[in-house]
């Protein structure tokens, strides 16, 4: 494609060190020798002006194509807006796939099953992540019927798509995420439970476990529930369901994997019932898809909405403008996105399904000083995000004037409920934007740091050191800062034991991951989950002295607090971990 112009008059980005590491390796356009042929201004340039250019197909827009690419230009390079990492990448390129998640189906057929590697292969080569249940599949020693052999069963053929993934590299940049979900009723879940075991094994799979609200009450009453053939839908054995929650239990305590996804929930709040059912979610577990579907995410920085004049110190219309026109930017990106599979493009327009999430959470509660874990952040949490849910449902309405709605609308659940007409099936999701929050510098999704000065491992072993800067001008302003205080911090993580140097007031609002009790992080994760269509990513971090019996309450509070999954990560449970403080790494 050729390269857009530069406006003369537009404003150079300014970009700190990190970003422009993070840019420079994965995201900038690469010429025949592997060098980058773009700088920011330019990357930040194509990826507004070809999303603005979609405005030109619908003749009852109401801004013109080259305002709004403006206008997309300023909100991401003020980094108070970005899309998911290949809207970044691919935008005005020949590749032109620009969704960071993907479901498949696993069909129970050597062919299907096949199919679907290749499909997740060509998904992985254009950058994206992939979700699957495997839950279709019969299990381990089943008769084959074509062959009068056994079946492998789902975990043997998970190992071809982890393997699959492996040898395949992200438009030469990064290698594929996965999730893969099996219902806790196939009869080959304890294998699947204990997969991980092996630390490395499954190295490129998120695994999580489909609860049921059937086996929530088994739990609870314990009792036995039956385990499924899914072929036969015959019942193949039971187990008890508290022994079966208990060993997940202890999983996650291990190693974190796998995590679990309540997928009645999950389906209560599907848009599209006649489409099919939601069986599983893209990689990180926001984003719960029908098979062959696909989401564009995008998420709103909240640090710099922080106004300490206006209500609450955030600036409302500011807020309100960026969502309206970030609903805009992501309508935008369905129609120009170009999909592997001519399936998967006719069920994304169908339901026109996109994500729009905030990030810099964190960052916003350190500058108003308020504790992440304190009732009045859960307040502001609902607070802020049922503003994005109703602002990113009345621009989405107002699209759906400007271009129609989305087409399954007349079937969805919107209009059974009278809510809509919307131009899009889903509005709001929490994406982890694990890379998106090193561009934009800010705290990422809705979690808490996880140390105030820290060195983060990035691609190819690469170290960056940070340094959290709200914290570093609370501590200028209260004459505290010194050179000898940053590097013990730096040490530490947290400031949680420094009653000696540091004020209350301080310790108290500069609270890190480890820092907050358990309780604090779902309550967190439960109050955004409230208002957002699709799921949260979140991960309740505990110390490594966190005990089997912290993770069982955390996986029940999950459940009765309305959550759709939980991810739980104890501290170095594991010898490779992508964050880590000083102490640790
Ligand atoms: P970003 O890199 O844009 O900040 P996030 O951390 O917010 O991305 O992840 C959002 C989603 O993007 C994930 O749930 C997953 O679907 C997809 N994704 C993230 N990392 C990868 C990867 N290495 N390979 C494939 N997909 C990925």
């Amino acid at each position: 494609m050729a390269e857009p112009t530069l406006p003369a008059d537009l404003k150079p980005v300014e970009i700190n060190t990190n970003a422009e590491i993070v840019l420079s390796k994965r995201y900038y356009r690469k010429g025949g020798d592997g060098k980058p042929v773009e700088n920011s201004t330019q990357m930040f340039w194509r990826v507004a002006s070809s999303i603005a250019e979609e405005e030109n197909k619908y003749p009852k827009s109401t801004v013109p194509a080259e305002t709004l690419a403006r206008q997309f230009y300023d909100l991401m390079t003020e980094w108070k807006f970005l899309p998911n990492s290949p809207t970044l990448m691919n935008a005005g390129t020949d590749l032109g796939q620009l969704s960071a998640c993907f479901v498949l189906p696993v069909g129970d057929s050597i062919e299907e099953i096949f199919d679907a590697v290749k499909f997740a292969a060509m998904i992985h080569k254009s950058g994206g992540g992939t979700g699957f249940s495997f839950s279709r599949l019969r299990p381990k020693e089943a008769r084959v019927g074509s062959t009068g052999g056994v079946a492998s069963g789902p975990v043997s053929f998970l190992r071809i798509f982890n393997t699959a993934t492996e040898q395949i590299k992200q438009g030469g940049t990064r290698r594929g995420a996965n999730m893969g979900i099996l219902r806790v009723d196939h009869p080959d879940i304890l294998e699947f439970i204990r997969a991980k075991e092996r630390e490395g094994e499954f190295n490129n799979f998120n695994f999580s476990v489909a609860l049921t609200e059937d086996f929530m009450k088994a739990v609870e009453k314990n009792e036995e529930y039956p385990l499924i053939a899914p072929h036969t839908k015959r019942e193949r054995g039971r187990l008890n369901a508290r022994e079966v929650f208990e060993l997940l239990v202890r999983k996650a305590w291990e190693s974190g994997d796998p995590g679990i996804v309540f997928l009645d929930r999950i389906n209560r709040d599907n848009p599209t019932p006649t489409l099919g059912e939601i069986e599983s979610t893209n990689p990180c577990g926001e984003q719960p898809l029908l098979p062959y579907e696909a989401c564009n995410l995008g998420s709103v920085n909240l640090a710099k909405v922080f106004a300490p004049e206006k209500d609450a110190g955030v600036d409302w219309d500011e807020l309100r403008r960026i969502i309206h026109l970030a609903v805009r930017f992501l309508d935008n990106v369905i129609d120009a996105s170009q999909f592997p599979l001519e399936r998967i493009t006719e069920m994304v327009r169908m339901n026109r399904k996109i994500g729009l999430g905030v990030m810099g959470w964190a960052d916003l509660l350190y500058q108003l000083r308020i504790p992440y874990n304190s009732q009045e952040a859960v307040h502001l949490a609902e607070r802020v995000m049922e503003f994005v849910l109703e602002e990113g449902r009345a621009a989405s309405r107002q699209l759906a004037k400007e271009r129609g709605e989305f087409p399954a609308y007349a079937e969805s659940v919107y209009a059974e409920r009278g809510l809509g007409p919307f131009r899009n099936a889903t509005i709001t999701t929490i994406a982890p934007t694990g890379t998106l929050s090193i561009i934009a510098g800010c705290s990422s999704g809705i979690e808490p740091l996880f140390a105030l000065s820290f060195a983060r491992n990035v691609m190819d072993g690469e170290r960056l050191v940070e340094t959290n800067p709200y914290f570093e001008a609370a501590l200028r302003e209260e004459g505290c800062w010194s050179q000898k205080l940053m590097e013990s911090i730096a040490a530490k993580g947290s400031v949680r034991q420094m009653a000696d140097i540091l004020p209350d007031s301080l310790r108290k609002v500069f609270v890190t991951a480890m820092d907050i009790e358990p309780v604090y992080h779902l309550k967190m994760q439960a109050a955004f989950q409230q208002y957002t269509d699709n799921a949260v990513s979140k991960t309740v971090n505990l110390p490594h002295d966190a005990t089997v019996d912290d993770i069982r309450n955390i996986y029940w509070m999950a459940y009765e607090q309305g959550c759709k999954g939980v991810t739980v990560y104890r501290d170095g449970c594991l010898s490779s971990q992508v964050l880590c403080t000083g102490d640790s790494s």
